[in-house]
């Protein structure tokens, strides 16, 4: 399998090649130049395979899937890797995502299946372990087998940074820079990650917020001499890897919450910069039998705004909004070029026009004259809502009365959009993309009283800290890097 990007088709690329890399050269998306097409007989097949979730049925699927888009690899390694990566130690049970049944399905009123996907039983307790646990052991794989050496710089709001860490803590080879907004992430969020004594773990707190953070990332990187010097690399949403692994679990959804390979599903996905609903999209294009891919936005609501009119519109920082479900305050989505490539016909010309000319000149794009974007619903299966404040707290209450299950902000989010948008004659899986416990302030908001703490958890609050404070400043970073970090 080859991979392309989405601004252009000339330079062909493996696996591994773009498994290091960011954006492409162009300043595209990496894709595969096709998506395997699995016949009935192959789904049938990683349905055995992963044999509703007994021990090590996540890997064997996870492995049957990677395969198809990893040929430098070889199979036993990439094997083994997945083996050592979806492990009940790391991910809480045998299961790896189990459903947590809300509605059952009910053949008396025709009422289709209601679930969750638990996502976030991994080490940072955010779906994005899901896939960064593997991305660091891949990581480690590759920097070992080319004898280099890795400085991962990157910036975080919370969920994104703790995923990175945990993955790469203790890895030969890499270091970690992770720079957060002062006094900004939760507590939880703080302790998990200030509290790592990793000697290749570097927390910087930066005085400002979190733009400030990703503008010191971008500054860096821009500095092409430094970027050498120092070997930087990212773990960003953009990465195809992080990308691909999360496909897996939507297979594992659907052969939970469907008994044969002719039925149709729904998932609604708690999203920000497109990366977990894309990786749903990458399902359905391979033949996945889902119905709908539901978007559910907070009050950043750029991704609504597109499947609602055709208009994709950056807002700038003033318009994007501090939000309950913090991890998706977004002002654009980093992954929707992806998907708009794809809904363009793979059109790497019109892509670079759209993403590349319209949004630096005008912010924006609009295709509602398009007629792909019609096909947006009808060929692709998006769909979409958003989700204020008060709706969070209100489904967090509703989801706790009436189910008993407590859940997250962002996965509120999800359900609220998905109780007013679903089909009922179709199995809805809501994606857990957190845990509480990371976000209690609003929790105790909505149900007055604390979330549920895992007991791995006890005391994380008063574990001693390793985190260096610096200002709003490139430079002050960079001879940071300069002292700490692996030199090429
Ligand atoms: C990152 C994150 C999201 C958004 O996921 P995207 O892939 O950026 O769309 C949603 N919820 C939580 C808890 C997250 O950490």
């Amino acid at each position: 399998m080859l991979y392309l990007s989405t601004r252009g088709h000339a330079e062909r690329k493996h696996f591994c090649e773009i498994l290091l890399e960011g954006l492409a050269p162009d300043g595209g998306l990496y894709l595969p130049e096709r998506y395997p097409q699995l016949d009935a007989g192959v789904l049938a097949h990683w349905r055995t395979l992963y044999n509703g979730g007994a021990p090590g049925g996540y890997a064997a699927l996870a492995f049957e899937l990677l395969s198809l888009y990893i040929d430098d690899i070889p199979a036993a390694d990439l094997r083994a890797l997945c083996e050592k990566t979806y492990t009940q130690a790391v991910f809480g049970t045998a299961h790896i995502v189990p459903l947590k049944q809300l509605e059952a399905p009910s053949t008396d009123s025709g009422q289709a299946g209601f679930y969750l996907q638990a996502l976030s039983n991994g080490p940072t307790l955010a779906f994005k372990d899901m896939a960064m646990q593997l991305l660091g052991r891949l990581f480690e794989y590759e920097l070992t087998r080319r004898g280099e050496q890795l400085n991962i710089l990157g910036a975080t709001s919370g969920d994104t940074g703790s995923a990175a860490e945990y993955a790469l803590r203790g890895k030969r080879g890499v270091r970690v820079f992770m720079l957060s907004p002062a006094g900004r992430m939760s507590p939880f969020q703080q302790a998990q990650m200030f509290s790592l004594q990793d000697e290749n773990i570097h927390n910087i707190a930066i005085d400002g917020v979190f733009d400030d953070c990703q503008d010191i990332v971008k500054a860096v990187s821009k500095d092409l001499a430094f970027k050498r010097a120092y070997k930087i690399g990212s773990v960003n949403s953009i990465n195809w890897a992080r990308l691909l692994a999360q496909v897996v679990y939507y297979f594992a959804g659907y052969f939970q919450a469907s008994t044969n390979d002719a039925q149709a599903v729904s998932f609604t996905v708690p999203s920000g910069n497109f990366g977990n609903v894309c990786a749903g999209h990458v399902a359905r294009q391979m033949g996945l039998p889902i119905q709908t891919l539901l978007v559910a936005t907070n009050e950043n609501d750029v991704l609504d705004e597109f499947f609602r009119t055709g208009v994709y519109r950056v807002r700038a920082s003033v318009d994007t909004h501090e939000t309950s479900s913090p991890s998706m305050d977004i002002s654009k989505a980093s992954n929707f070029e992806r998907f708009v490539f794809d809904l363009l016909g793979r059109d790497a010309v019109r892509i670079k026009a759209l993403f590349g000319d319209a949004l630096a000149e005008d912010g924006y794009f609009d295709l509602s004259a398009d007629p792909a974007f019609a096909q947006a619903a009808s060929r692709f299966g998006f769909v979409s809502g958003q989700s204020t404040h008060a709706d969070r707290l209100r489904t967090i209450r509703q989801v706790f009365e009436r189910y008993g299950v407590m859940i997250d902000p962002h996965t509120a989010d999800g359900v609220r959009v998905a109780l007013e948008r679903r089909d009922p004659a179709v199995p809805m899986i809501v994606l857990e993309t957190a845990l509480p416990i990371k976000f209690a302030d609003t929790i105790a908001e909505a149900l007055g009283r604390a979330p549920e703490r895992p007991p791995q958890f006890e005391g994380l609050e008063d574990l001693p800290r390793r985190v260096q404070h610096l200002p709003v400043d490139a430079a002050a970073v960079q001879s940071y890097i300069a002292q700490h970090g692996l030199a090429s």
